[in-house]
């Protein structure tokens, strides 16, 4: 096993900056996922430590060795790329056995690790087919075997499972928790896929054109992301986000839409004090920000666990109701405000009929509109 540290890694082709700066210590075993959007340099991040892109600025290291000019079959890495890009006339055994030929395993211990290696991918008996009669999620399992049979110290993984089916794509995300766990590598698993990448991680880190937003334990950017996009990018209905103002009224501070106002509790009122520019009252200053609300801290009054505040309900309009089974996305009209809120499944609200709403303040998020970061 290895850990991985990026100092300060940049990449660039020609002027275009497609990485920036990008710090992260990913420690020995650990399963990092790196998502983020389409082009935002995640695969160019996982190309640099495979030693397939040249880092332009800055230091990897892979264990205590800086590897910024060790070629890539002395990392220690092995790959899956999403195109399985399996040897269309070599059997599933000759195609595992490839780069274990190509280190000069001899032939015994090559076919004992081979039998390790389907068993594990459970496909234990499949050796003498061709790629071409198996399905495509046999196809991945052959790619992840082929990578796992080289024993490798960090595996790389780039959106492995995209190419797969939704059932099929569940099963092989519990199944790469099992693996992990058997084989202990250091795993960087590149995803743009957040549900995938929330479900498979010790720590996701998000990135956003090029640049690293946050790294942290799933829970963790969820309950407390650095800054909108992180916010915005992680969770499911993504989280609402509103234009709003601090106003003080009567000495206490709300966030005020122009639909609805929310009064804030003292710790998250000192904080937004914090960042006003010190703990000063706002008066007539009203400040712009952007609030943030999860779909799941919008409760139907009727429905609401008891909560410690006055000033956080909101009545909305119901557009439209999409059932999940174990829940109802509740699409509403407060106003102007178009809010999804996560209702349970004995809701009684109905298409254009008035809802009551409730937000636990306790999870509501401020952003500044100038700079995206987080005020809480
Ligand atoms: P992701 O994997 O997050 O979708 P990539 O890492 O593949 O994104 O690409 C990041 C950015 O780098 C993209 O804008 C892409 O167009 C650009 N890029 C990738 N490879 C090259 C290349 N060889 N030359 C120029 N630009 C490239
Ligand atoms: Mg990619």
């Amino acid at each position: 096993m290895a850990n991985v540290k990026f100092e300060h890694i940049t990449k660039r082709y020609g002027d275009v900056t497609v990485v920036s700066d990008v710090n992260l210590d990913i420690a020995d075993g650990e399963f990092v996922c790196f998502v983020g959007p389409s082009g935002c340099g995640k695969s160019t991040c996982l190309r640099m430590v495979a030693g397939l892109e040249e880092i332009t600025e800055g230091r990897l290291y892979i264990g205590e060795r800086l590897a910024n000019y060790v070629p890539p079959k002395d990392r220690g890495i092995a790959m899956v790329f999403q195109s399985y890009a399996l040897f269309p006339h070599m059997t599933v055994n000759a195609n595992i056995s490839f780069g274990l030929k190509i280190k000069k395993v001899p032939e015994a211990e090559r076919r004992e690790k081979i039998k390790w290696a389907l068993d594990l991918v459970d496909l234990g008996g499949l050796g003498e087919r061709y790629p071409k009669e198996l399905s495509g999620g046999q196809r991945q399992r052959v790619a992840l075997a082929r990578a796992l049979v080289l024993s490798p110290e960090v595996l790389l993984l780039d959106e492995p499972l995209s190419n797969l089916d939704a059932k099929l794509r569940l099963k092989m995300r519990t199944e790469l928790k099992r693996i992990h766990k058997m084989v202990e590598a250091t795993v960087i698993y590149v995803t743009h896929d957040q549900v995938e990448a929330m479900t498979l991680s010790d720590r996701i880190a998000i990135i956003n054109l090029g640049q690293l937003m946050q790294a942290g334990p799933p829970l963790e950017v969820y309950a407390r992301p650095n800054n909108m996009f992180v916010a915005g990018f992680i969770g499911s209905p993504p989280i609402n986000l509103m234009q709003a103002k601090l106003e003080e009224r009567d000495g206490k501070l709300f966030v005020v839409t122009p639909d609805f106002a929310l009064s804030l509790p003292e710790d998250k009122a000192a904080k937004a004090r914090a960042w006003g520019g010190g703990p000063q009252d706002f008066g007539e200053l009203s400040r712009a920000v952007v609030l943030g609300a999860r779909p799941q801290d919008i409760y139907e009054t009727a429905h609401a666990p008891a909560m410690p505040w006055t000033g956080n309900t909101i009545r909305a309009i119901v557009d439209v109701m999409e059932p999940l089974g174990d829940a109802v996305v509740a699409t509403v009209l407060a106003g102007q405000q178009v809010l999804q809120v996560t209702l349970p499944p004995e809701t009684e609200a109905q298409s254009d009929r008035p809802i009551d709403l409730i937000v636990d303040l306790s999870n509501i998020h401020l952003f500044d509109p100038q700079t995206e970061e987080a005020i809480f």
